[in-house]
């Protein structure tokens, strides 16, 4: 599927355009933030039938991280669209893994065998639009470049403000999904706290790629300083990521182009791979350190995807655990706005659970790269307690 997300979605998407809702309007559910979780959760709840709206920052224009698909993520994008068909025209389908971590021999993790079939590789921002063509599809009203900007509790529910291109919002709804990312406004604006358990940060270059690249699946090379990757992109292009904690990678000069390319040139398996690199001008850094918010949900409100955790982007996961707790969220806030008191403590509970589960996959996974154990990258994280 081939979208151009500054498009059509401009004209069709904003449902200030509409005269069916006012610039004043009730829903069940606002759902703040339209990533992969805000959705998810969006198509969940309507599909349930309770109204639903979402509010999102961008157009989906900018550069957004995560263009790997595992097939596992893939059956949950499907099933989450079914019965809409899931075109891949567009889509990188993606052979598996190749992963140099522990010894210098590359590991190769082959998805052939995989009972739900291929990876992809995807241009995420694509992949986003996708998802909110489909809301739009299902009626589900989608605000663009709109920024919430007041949060009030009014009764047992909520007023919301926002600014949006065309001027004031304003909404009243029962329950807010925070589907924010990393930032996660709402949990925050009601004083909840987020862990962090380490400072990762990943700088990004997107370039064409070059002939020499022929794989067809994602390339991971641990470094001294922290560990790279690549992914083919679709339209020819290639991600080439770098990632450390912060201030390993300020020490090397690696938020600038001329250092993350003097630390590119040090790979070896990569280097072979992409063969000199041509002059890099523009880098993207996100930060992305394994964090969670100390209480996924609350009163009327809960939190989805990064908002409630961040996983290391080592796990390939986030795009999926973005749709899976899109979902049982929107499942549990159904419960929840059906009178079950509990629904909401239950999802963030097991929420935890699951994090712990992470934590401890995470640390087996470094501990499997002992070349370097005494470079700070590396220690931090082989000395750090799971829990
Ligand atoms: C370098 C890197 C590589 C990665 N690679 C992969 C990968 O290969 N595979 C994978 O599965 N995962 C990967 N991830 C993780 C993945 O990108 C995230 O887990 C995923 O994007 C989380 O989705 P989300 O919807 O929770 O959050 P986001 O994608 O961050 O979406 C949040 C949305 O909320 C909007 N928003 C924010 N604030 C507001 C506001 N105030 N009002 C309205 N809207 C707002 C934003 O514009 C955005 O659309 C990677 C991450 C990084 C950093």
């Amino acid at each position: 599927m081939r979208t151009d997300p500054t498009s059509s979605l401009a004209d069709t998407m904003n449902p200030m355009a509409s005269e069916a809702r006012g610039p004043s309007a009730s829903y069940g559910v606002v759902v703040v933030g339209g990533g992969v979780a805000g959705l998810s959760s969006a198509l969940t709840l309507v599909r349930a039938g309770v109204s639903a709206c979402v509010l999102e920052r961008t157009d989906y224009a900018p550069w957004r991280p995560g263009e790997t698909l595992s097939p596992v993520a893939w059956a949950e994008l499907r099933q989450l669209l079914a019965p809409e068909p899931l075109e891949t025209g567009g889509f990188l389908e993606s052979h598996g893994l190749e992963a140099t971590w522990g010894s210098e021999r590359p590991h190769h993790h082959s998805f052939l065998t995989n009972p739900y079939g291929s990876g992809w590789h995807v241009e995420r921002r694509h992949l986003d639009a996708l998802l909110a063509r489909q809301a739009q599809s299902l009626q589900v009203p989608l605000w663009r470049s709109t920024c919430v900007t007041h949060l009030e509790r009014e009764g047992h529910g909520w007023r919301v403000r926002a600014r949006t291109p065309q001027g004031p919002l304003e909404l009243r709804c029962e329950a807010l999904v925070d589907a924010t990312g990393r930032s996660a406004q709402v949990a925050r604006r009601q004083g909840v706290r987020r862990r962090d358990w380490d400072a990762l940060c990943s700088v990004s270059a997107v370039i064409d790629r070059p002939s020499g690249f022929q794989a067809q699946h994602l390339v991971v090379e641990a470094a001294p300083q922290g560990w790279w990757y690549a992914a083919p992109l679709p339209g020819g292009r290639l991600i080439l990521s770098f990632l450390s904690d912060v201030d390993v990678l300020q020490r090397h000069g690696a938020l600038q182009p001329s250092g993350w390319s003097a630390l590119f040139s040090t790979t070896r398996h990569l280097r072979e791979r992409v063969g000199g690199l041509e002059a890099v001008t523009r880098l993207h850094v996100r930060r992305c350190e394994t964090s969670r918010l100390e209480h996924a949900a609350g009163a009327g409100w809960v939190a989805v995807g990064d908002a409630a955790a961040m996983w290391d982007p080592l796990s390939s996961s986030g795009i999926l655990k973005g749709l899976r707790t899109g979902r049982a969220a929107a499942r549990a806030l159904c419960a929840a706005l059906g009178g079950h008191s509990g629904a909401l403590e239950d999802h963030a509970r097991q929420e935890a659970e699951e994090f712990s589960r992470y934590l401890s996959a995470r640390q087996a996974h470094y501990a499997l790269e002992q070349r370097w154990a005494g470079e700070d990258f590396w220690r931090r994280r082989l000395d750090a307690p799971a829990g």
